[in-house]
């Protein structure tokens, strides 16, 4: 979908109170009606529906004729222009560049400030996949089923928002958070590429070893990222350093499954190396070995829980997590993982050789046991929900 910031001056104030009445009436109605749009606006009937045509005809809002009534719906785009707007007021972000990602459930964009610094905005389309399996699991919804895009998206990027800060005041190599409204995420722009599109690194064993260290200091401080593969580690481009991108799934390490997603993130990596650089290592991080005797995490600071206290409630977390759940089980989502894609990025990787092999100093890492336990668990989804 394309993006048109030049659009945030050119609308008027009424038109900006209309678009803000639908968004409004969406969170009861899943059309909402032409007279609660009027009555919300507190402008008169007649002037709201010249108003809300020319909202209609920017593809802002949508009109719906329903058996009952007739009204309107707040379309992506819409959604997008009250966020982007947001921003632009509080002067965060002033124009939009290109595309530059269509993720499963995000779409992400250069964009710029008013100097023109570039940094990256991230749109949540949560739903854009399918509702279908939310609603056989239980209606735990309610009445904002209807506008449960909206709502499923804006609550992605709140936790995301929530994650990104507490990891970069803390020092984690994430991109720096700039700003947060409804569904979007404004941050620093990385200059660097996606593991996944990397054939070949000076020393695979070492980036191994960084990006091992990495998953057990997200354990020390409380945290499992949830979805840490070649796609979300970007390589900047100049030093070779890994960044760590895309937060909404993000688990506790008191989570109950929070063995099983640790096992998964590490497994990511080694089967990424394996395949990619045919890099193996009998080293490997274990959760209960990042953990204390009582299986708590031992670092200095708690971020899961400095999370909690910043105002993204535990309640939302779950709403997400099912919501996450379930599109996962229901299949739809499309596999990150072309076999046929990665044959061929294989026949052009290297061999790294013997002495990258060795290349193990991992501090963090514990022996692998001789039999490979839990190969099985780690295909089965986590028990719960
Ligand atoms: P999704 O949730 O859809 O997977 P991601 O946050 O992983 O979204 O971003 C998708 C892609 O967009 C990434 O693989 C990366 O190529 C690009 N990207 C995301 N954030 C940044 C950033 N801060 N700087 C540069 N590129 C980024
Ligand atoms: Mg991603």
């Amino acid at each position: 979908m394309k993006l048109d910031a030049t659009d945030l001056r050119y609308i008027t104030a009424d038109e900006f109170r209309v678009l803000t009445a639908v968004e409004m009436g969406s969170k009861n109605h899943e059309v909402v009606p032409t007279v609660l749009i009027a009555q919300i606006s507190g402008l008169r009937n007649g002037g709201v529906n010249k108003l809300i045509g020319s909202l209609a005809k920017r593809n802002l809002v949508s009109k719906v004729q329903n058996s009952k009534y007739d009204g309107y719906r707040l379309t992506y785009g819409g959604y997008d222009f009250l966020a982007m707007r947001a921003m632009s007021k509080r002067d965060t972000m002033h124009s939009v560049g290109n595309q530059i990602g269509v993720g499963k459930e995000s779409d992400i964009y250069i964009v710029a400030d008013a100097e023109g610094n570039e940094m990256v905005l991230k749109l949540h389309r949560l739903g854009r996949i399918s509702f279908r399996a939310i609603k056989e699991k239980r209606d735990y919804l309610g009445k904002r089923k209807s506008a449960s895009w909206m709502y499923m998206s804006r609550l992605a990027a709140q936790k995301e928002w929530a994650f990104m800060k507490v990891l970069h005041e803390h020092d984690f190599p994430v991109p720096r958070p700039i700003d947060q409204a409804r569904h979007c995420i404004l941050m620093e722009f990385i200059d660097a590429y996606p593991l996944r599109q990397i054939s070949e690194v000076p020393s695979p064993g070492k980036l191994y070893s960084t990006l091992m260290d990495l998953i057990v200091r997200f354990a020390h401080a409380g945290l499992i990222h949830g979805d840490f593969n070649e796609f979300n580690i970007l390589i900047r481009r100049e030093s070779g350093i890994p960044i760590v991108i895309d937060f909404p799934q993000m688990v506790s390490t008191s989570h109950e499954n929070a063995e099983w997603y640790f096992n998964r993130d590490v497994e990511c990596i080694r089967t990424f190396f394996k395949r990619r650089f045919r890099y193996e290592s009998a080293l490997y991080p274990r959760f209960k070995s990042t953990m204390s005797e009582d299986g708590v995490a031992t670092g200095d600071f708690r971020l899961d829980v400095m999370v909690s206290a910043s105002g993204f409630k535990q309640k939302d977390m779950k709403i997400l997590e099912e919501y996450m759940e379930a599109v996962q089980l229901d299949g739809s989502e499309g596999s990150e993982d072309e076999s046929e894609d990665d044959s061929s990025d294989e026949s052009q990787a290297e061999d790294p050789g013997e002495e990258s092999r060795q290349n193990d100093e991992t501090s963090a890492l514990v022996e692998d046991p001789p039999e490979q336990a839990g190969e099985d668990e780690l295909s089965d989804p986590p028990r719960s929900l």
